[in-house]
């Protein structure tokens, strides 16, 4: 798209978005940012970032719009620093970001660089809403780290686009719906094996895995449509009679085994011939087929007594 050599070095990729974006901020009219906190006290905004993609965009143009969520705005910069403290090393590791943009005003008299105007739109989007729900207001604490986010082990696996929304991970399932509705992103809280790291790494302490948790028990009593049976129940029975074949393989040890065994004699066959079975054919199309390990029979053979009885 850029015209640019194919490179796979980071320190050559970086020059590639370097050249390009350079031109690119040059002629903007208008740059757009988000804000980490917004101190009332001083009418400030601070953004946090580790680019410097975030200072061209609030300096380099004449007119900078701030888009800050409600849940931003904290009294002092004391509360800020406290904030910030907890936010950089959770999502990076390091102590702190490279860049911290501290914005009072636009350009002053006098002053070389800044924007002509500073306009600083407040977004509810229905937080005000979530604020007013005495148990899921807690998610509105979110400094947006992204350590859940890291620690989740279904993101790991699946990344931040599976979600189809903007907010990803364990912190998207709990406040995509609570912003966007619950018909639309309820699908989000599936997403989760309710293993709770989230919840033990989160820096402000919300409880993630029980708001997911409470949040599924709420979907099922809204009754999205399209979970509703001819009869009016909710249960998707197709989902229902998986989930009773597998309970009756899974609670019987000697089945479990079994299965586990066939499974691992047949699971070289799987990756060639599962694009050729029709239930099978569209999930391995963008898939990869999962690899049992090799000596799986006897390693469950192990833990019989363990484990199952
Ligand atoms: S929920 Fe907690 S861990 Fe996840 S992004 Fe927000 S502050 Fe970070």
């Amino acid at each position: 798209k850029l015209g640019a050599k194919l490179e796979s070095e980071p320190e050559k990729l970086n020059e590639i978005a370097r050249v390009h974006l350079r031109k690119e901020f040059q002629t903007f009219k208008m740059g757009l940012s988000g804000v980490n906190f917004a101190i009332a006290n001083e009418g400030a905004i601070w953004l946090i970032e580790n680019e410097g993609n975030g200072r061209m965009s609030t300096t380099a143009s004449d007119i900078h719009v701030a888009i800050c969520g409600i849940e931003k705005i904290v009294e002092s910069f004391e509360d800020a620093s406290i904030l910030d403290a907890l936010l950089v090393p959770s999502a990076t590791g390091a102590p702190i970001t490279c860049y911290n943009n501290i914005i009072t005003s636009p350009r002053k008299a006098g002053e070389l660089d800044g924007p002509k105007e500073v306009h600083i739109i407040l977004l509810d989007n229905n937080r005000s809403t979530m604020l007013k729900d005495s148990h899921f207001y807690r998610a509105l604490s979110c400094i947006r780290c992204g350590t859940c986010l890291n620690h989740c082990p279904v993101y790991d696996k699946i990344g931040g686009h599976a979600y189809l929304s903007t907010y990803p991970g364990p912190i998207g399932e709990v406040i995509s719906p609570q912003l966007f509705g619950m018909r639309d992103y309820g699908h989000m809280v599936n997403l989760c094996s309710l293993c709770g790291r989230c919840s033990e790494v989160c820096p402000v302490k919300i409880p993630l895995a029980e708001l997911i948790r409470d949040l599924r028990s709420e979907k099922v009593g809204q009754g999205r449509k399209n979970l509703k049976n001819n009869d009016g129940s909710l249960r998707n029975k197709q989902e229902e009679y998986a989930m009773n074949q597998f309970a009756k393989v899974a609670t019987n040890g000697n089945t479990w085994r079994r299965t586990l065994s066939l499974a691992n004699t047949f699971a070289p066959l799987a990756k060639p011939f599962a694009p050729l079975i029709p239930g099978l054919k569209n999930w391995v199309a963008y898939r990869e087929f999962p690899t049992l390990s090799g000596n799986l029979h006897k390693k469950v053979s192990n833990m019989k007594g363990v484990i199952y009885e």
